[in-house]
């Protein structure tokens, strides 16, 4: 049906791809695929893939789902654009606006739409800043991120991040944004317990802030879980105790639920499950299912009252902010979500399910720390285990194991992500058991083949 090598000529001579070494891709070319459906996506050779990362975490109700081009089709045909500048407005925005507003925590009554979500954490910046100023305190600019975090490839959204690649290029981050150490046990909390050092990752908060200048201090912002970074689940300690230090020192709270909003851990947003009460809450891909680009910020009542009652104008919007099709594509989105208790699946049913699959892998020579929370999931492997799995030997990172074990799942049929050596699942929420036992089955054979690799 397809002539691959056409396609992949053409996809060469032309396509910039993002995050892609063209040079490392060479002569091999790109997989294309070409259909979706359910957990399942089709190259355009005829193959068969489990796609464990939901395209990039965001095909929460899987593919295929015809009422979804049903609601944008539609939505074409009636009005495919306007905007909401200068006193207009459109049906499809407020409405998904106010359904926003009920289905988040009770602090979110308003909504700011974006395109994506970088463009969400670009508003947050400005949106922090403009709160202080119109406040009187214009001092009050500085945003703490973590390291290792990931909010996008905007320049501010790169800033945001605590990526050490991404700054390398381009001279990053701009300035006032500093980064502190993320909650990651594993990493370093070596002589403490999981509830130990929460508080102890969480102080570095208070740390940063005093050295600082409280009262140079606009918000924090952090991902409940962190995605891109690897799957790092912060001890349940961690984020009561970054909340009350806000609290303390009157700093905004920005919760970036980019990947963790719409389902993904089991909750319509994770702030709820991790018992923090965030000023702004950034969203993006579940929130279409990214069927089609959107992303915004929901913004608390704290920060909304001083903008739209005391602010004025708010010199900032974009073309494609509360886009009609978009929007639409999202309502009927919310509306599966809801209909098919999906999220509830999740929290109750699949989602502790796929914690004991993906625990038992464990067992393995090769993985030496299995964890989840919801539907994402990750997995370490390391030269040698140890009971204690600080005490675990990690592989040269120089043999690029987690590479070599992703390509094995993608050669057998399956997308799964290497972050290092970390290998990271975050499949469609839509997901049975029979499909996650399949996935078990799946990354047992691949983490065998990539055992009988590192023997060699
Ligand atoms: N924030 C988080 C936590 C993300 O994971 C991402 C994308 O992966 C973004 C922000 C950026 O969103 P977008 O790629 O839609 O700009």
């Amino acid at each position: 049906l397809y002539d691959t090598a056409a396609i992949q000529k053409l996809d060469t001579a032309h396509y910039m791809h993002p995050f892609t070494d063209h040079q490392a891709l060479g002569e091999k070319g790109a997989r294309v695929m070409v259909r979706g459906e359910g957990i399942y996506l089709w190259d355009s050779e005829g193959n068969k893939i489990l796609d464990g990362m939901s395209g990039l975490w965001c095909v929460n109700v899987g593919y295929g789902r015809k009422s979804i081009s049903d609601a944008v089709y539609r939505q074409m045909e009636t009005l495919p654009f306007y905007n909401s500048f200068f006193n207009t407005t459109n049906v499809p925005a407020v409405l998904l606006a106010n359904k926003l507003s009920a289905i988040s925590p009770p602090q979110f009554n308003h909504v700011y739409f974006t395109g994506s979500g970088s463009e969400a954490n670009d508003t947050n910046l400005r949106m922090v800043r403009r709160y202080w100023d119109v406040l009187g305190f214009k001092e009050r600019h500085t945003i703490i991120s973590r390291h290792n975090s990931y909010h996008g490839s905007t320049v501010a959204g790169a800033s945001l991040g605590g990526m050490t690649d991404m700054h390398a290029q381009g001279g990053l981050p701009i300035p006032g944004i500093v980064h502190i150490g993320q909650p990651n046990y594993l990493e370093s909390g070596r002589g403490m317990t999981e509830a130990e050092f929460g508080i102890e990752a969480a102080s570095w908060l208070e740390q940063k802030i005093l050295e600082v200048g409280a009262e140079k201090v606009a918000a924090f912002i952090g991902e409940p879980v962190q995605g891109a970074g690897g799957v790092i689940i912060p001890p349940a300690t961690y984020w009561p105790e970054i909340q009350r230090i806000c609290d303390k020192y009157g700093i905004l709270l920005i919760a970036d639920e980019v990947i963790c909003g719409f389902g993904r851990l089991g909750r319509w947003f994770a702030s709820e499950m991790f018992g923090i009460r965030p000023d702004l809450i950034t969203f993006a891909k579940g929130v279409t299912s990214g069927y089609i680009p959107l992303g915004g910020v929901l913004v608390g009542d704290r920060v909304a009252d001083v903008l739209i009652k005391q602010g004025g104008e708010f010199n900032h919007g974009f073309t494609y902010s509360g886009h009609p099709v978009a929007c639409a594509a999202a309502l009927e989105n919310i509306r599966i979500l809801e209909e098919e208790k999906l999220i509830e699946r999740v929290a109750d049913d699949t989602g502790p399910y796929l914690k004991q699959r993906f625990a038992e892998l464990a067992d393995h020579p090769l993985v030496g720390y299995a964890d989840s929370c919801g539907f994402v999931a990750g997995l370490n492997l390391v030269r040698t285990k140890a009971d204690n799995p600080h005490d675990n030997v990690a592989f040269d990172s120089a043999l690029g194991v987690g590479m070599v074990c992703r390509g094995h799942m993608f050669g057998n049929g399956m997308i799964m992500r290497a972050v290092g050596d970390r290998m990271i699942i975050a499949p469609p929420l839509v997901m049975t058991r029979e499909q996650i036992d399949e996935m078990i089955t799946l990354i047992r054979r691949c983490l065998d083949l990539t055992h009988a690799d590192i023997k060699q």
